[in-house]
């Protein structure tokens, strides 16, 4: 089965110094953006790869040891990646871990992606490839065809952003050793741009910058390819961008809160969500005693909810430090038992207390349906639920695993509705504008996809009416639309 990823990349250029440890820290500080493969490619007068299945291991292991010394040469890029398909299938993991080498007839290159090509089917038409492999084996088909064909990296780069319908965000080498990095032209996932004492990088987040040393310059631009050849940086408006449409997503459940994007950390926002949810919400605070939250994603919202409405924080749900599944990509019965495993409940802080719990997201519902019932089966008194991303009530066709209406709670129910469903007193969400505010981002930047149900590229936008055109006639969703038409 074809998988969708939400990825981490990373890319560096350092002249008379070795890649690999550059490469190593910046994918190590990305690894929550994917768990399931990770692999890393030099360049050293030839192009070499590495991918292994799940997390980085740790630097010392002999393993590793082995890798850095085939992985040699000042040019490199790597990946973390986290495929949302049901299967875990080993096979096709090994066989879509990236970095993805792409051979042409005379050329080749190297690609770390992430992101998710709507238009997959047609990509993978015009390169000939069948829909067993992922959509990054057909992007870098056709780039390294088109970069043999006009000899012109920015050529071949236009004409995939011209084919493509989709997010991605990826660093490459060619076969000369350059280095080089691409944003879609609404600029949906993020990759930005640094550069210190002789040393380029690019990551999708800050910190891989930042645990390198790196001094953060710029967000790579929508529409843009930055090469680095020889030591010297081009820029290059491949395409112009009529707008911006970063993913909203990454601001509440996905980045890591010490990664700033446009010069905004990522914590200050979810401190804000927090705080906004407290003021907006104050006849639900008012009943409440404490606030919970469900770690870790969610602690910097109940920080600022706790700053806000002054209610004692009290950190009774805890995760134990090595879990390294995610509910979330499990499936039905299962998943419940991986959201019980995964926190315990200090139930004598709850008993007999009106409770607010504080999380990122609901998407299916399944991880605040199961706390809810934890938390008064630890004797709350009452449960009331804030949410810090707005309501979802479509799908993603971008790289989150939602990819149905069917599934998501907020699509079929309304709040209090919702509330009912999961057992909880109230559900509170924080509305779209108050959301936007907090990112210091305006509405026309972001893609708010997810919770408007109006998508930023034309095939998103035909798939979900030609999904809703099917629900209205009793059609029974068959995940990913976009593999099927
Ligand atoms: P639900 O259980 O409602 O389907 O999912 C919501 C929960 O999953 C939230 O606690 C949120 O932190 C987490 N979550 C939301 N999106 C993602 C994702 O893309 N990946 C993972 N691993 N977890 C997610
Ligand atoms: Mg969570």
């Amino acid at each position: 089965m074809r998988t969708r990823e939400k990825c981490g990349v990373f890319g560096v250029y350092a002249k008379d110094r070795e890649a690999f440890p550059y490469l190593y820290w910046g994918m190590l500080a990305q690894n929550h953006r994917g768990h399931q493969s990770h692999g890393f490619a030099t360049y050293d007068g030839h192009l070499d790869y590495y991918t292994g299945l799940g997390l980085i291991p740790p630097f010392k292991e002999p393993g590793m040891e082995s890798r850095v010394k085939v992985l040699k040469g000042g040019v490199g890029i790597g990946n973390v990646r986290y495929t949302t398909s049901g299967s875990s299938d080993a096979d096709a993991l090994r066989r879509d871990a990236m970095p993805i080498m792409a051979r042409g007839d005379e050329r080749s290159l190297v690609l770390s992606f992430n992101g998710n090509i709507v238009n997959v089917r047609r990509l993978q038409n015009i390169v000939g490839l069948d829909g067993s492999t992922s959509d990054t084996h057909a992007l870098a088909s056709l780039l390294v065809e088109e970069y043999e064909r006009t000899g012109s990296l920015p050529d071949a780069a236009r004409r995939c952003m011209e084919t493509l319908d989709g997010a991605y965000s990826l660093t490459g080498i060619l076969d000369d050793g350059t280095l080089f990095a691409l944003k879609d032209p609404l600029g949906m996932k993020p990759l930005c741009y640094g550069f210190s004492d002789g040393v380029y990088a690019f990551s999708s987040e800050s910190t891989g910058l930042a645990i390198n040393g790196l001094e953060w310059q710029r967000e790579v631009r929508p529409g843009e390819l930055m090469t680095i050849r020889d030591g010297v940086l081009s820029q290059h408006q491949v395409v112009p961008s009529r707008r911006q449409a970063f993913c909203a997503f990454e601001y509440a459940y996905f980045s890591r809160p010490d990664t700033r994007y446009n010069g905004r950390y990522v914590y200050q926002c979810r401190r804000g969500f927090g705080a906004a949810l407290a003021r907006i919400y104050q006849d639900a605070v008012e009943r409440c005693e404490i606030v919970v939250c469900l770690p870790e994603s969610a602690n910097d919202a109940a920080y600022g909810f706790h700053v806000e409405s002054g209610l004692p924080w009290e950190m009774a749900l805890r995760r134990h430090r090595y879990v390294s599944q995610r509910a979330f990509i499990t499936d039905g019965v299962d998943r419940q038992t991986v959201i019980y495993r995964k926190l315990n409940i200090l139930a004598p802080v709850i008993v007999g207390k009106r409770v607010a719990v504080v999380d990122d997201s609901i998407v299916r519902g399944d991880t605040m349906r199961g706390n809810v019932g934890r938390l008064r089966e630890a004797g709350a008194r009452e449960v009331h639920v804030f949410v810090t991303y707005p309501r979802i009530i479509g799908p993603c066709f971008y790289g989150i695993d939602m990819s149905s209406y069917g599934e998501l709670i907020g699509a079929r129910l309304e709040p209090d509705e919702i509330a009912r469903e999961i057992g909880a007193d109230s559900v509170n969400y924080l509305p779209m504008d108050e959301y936007i505010k907090e990112t210091g981002m305006r509405p026309d930047q972001l893609c708010l996809g997810c919770i408007t149900d109006r998508y930023p590229t034309e095939m998103a936008k035909t798939l979900s009416e030609v999904m809703k055109e099917r629900l209205s006639q009793g059609a029974v969703e068959e995940g990913r639309i976009y593999e099927t038409l």
